[in-house]
């Protein structure tokens, strides 16, 4: 079984709906999370044991995507447990808080970097935001998951996208506030750019608790018949 569970699916802050972005991908004995927001080693808790993660991969170092690697450090400490992160290497300063922790193991991502976890190839593509970022793509069994985290358009969304059973998008705003240098797509771009590429099923996910969720929603699967919210819950893929 290959299996995506979504911890969080707000983007900036938590509110009572859910944490920030958090994403466990499962599959035979491995687990997988993708971005460690707010509120996510929590949840991740209700699910598996931390310290059997098989590998953390953080998209980029906003902190709605990784504010509770941190807690997730220190939780690991009292396991006495050490597990590997893939990340970005920017040089930034969230990077060497990771690379100074004795419990987290970092290790560097690149468009070039093929990854095997188990019988699971994950591969990487740079997206187009403020701060370097990459979408994840994970094909295991002849299936496969994308997240394109967090971007304004790129080319890349049609790796990500095609031949793709699921993905998780990441929303920004309504298409009437969108513009080309703004750090992420609009709800229109995400059901646009899921028709476009035929991916089977696309989640939109990273809603903005201070703008409407619902007027996002029904933008997005405007365009697209493939395209419904995020929930809190597992999905096979
Ligand atoms: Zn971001």
């Amino acid at each position: 079984m290959f299996t995506l569970t979504c911890l969080g699916t707000n983007g900036l802050y938590p509110d009572n709906l859910s944490p920030t972005s958090g994403y466990l991908v499962n599959f035979d004995d491995k687990n997988i999370l993708i971005d460690c927001g707010s509120g996510i080693l929590n949840k991740l808790k209700s699910i598996i044991l931390p310290e059997n993660l098989d590998a953390l991969i953080l998209t980029h170092y906003h902190f709605d995507h990784v504010s509770d690697v941190g807690v997730l450090s220190y939780y690991l400490q009292t396991k006495n447990k050490k597990i590997k992160v893939f990340a970005p290497n920017d040089n930034s300063n969230f990077q060497k808080l990771i690379e100074q922790s004795p419990f987290l193991d970092f290790v560097p991502i690149d468009s070039n970097v093929n990854l095997n976890i188990g019988d699971a190839k994950i591969k990487f593509y740079k997206m187009n935001h403020p701060v370097l970022t990459f979408g994840v793509r994970i094909e295991y069994k002849g299936k496969t998951f994308s997240y394109t985290s967090d971007s304004n358009l790129t080319d890349n969304y049609e790796k990500l996208l095609s031949n793709c059973d699921l993905a998780v998008m990441d929303s920004g705003f309504l298409f009437e506030n969108w513009q080309q240098d703004k750090p992420l797509i609009s709800a229109y771009h995400i059901g646009l750019l899921a028709k476009t590429y035929g991916t089977k099923r696309v989640l939109i996910s990273h809603f903005n608790p201070s703008l409407e969720r619902e007027k996002i929603i029904k933008e997005a699967m405007g365009e697209c018949d493939t395209v419904e919210p995020a929930q809190l819950k597992t999905y096979i893929i």
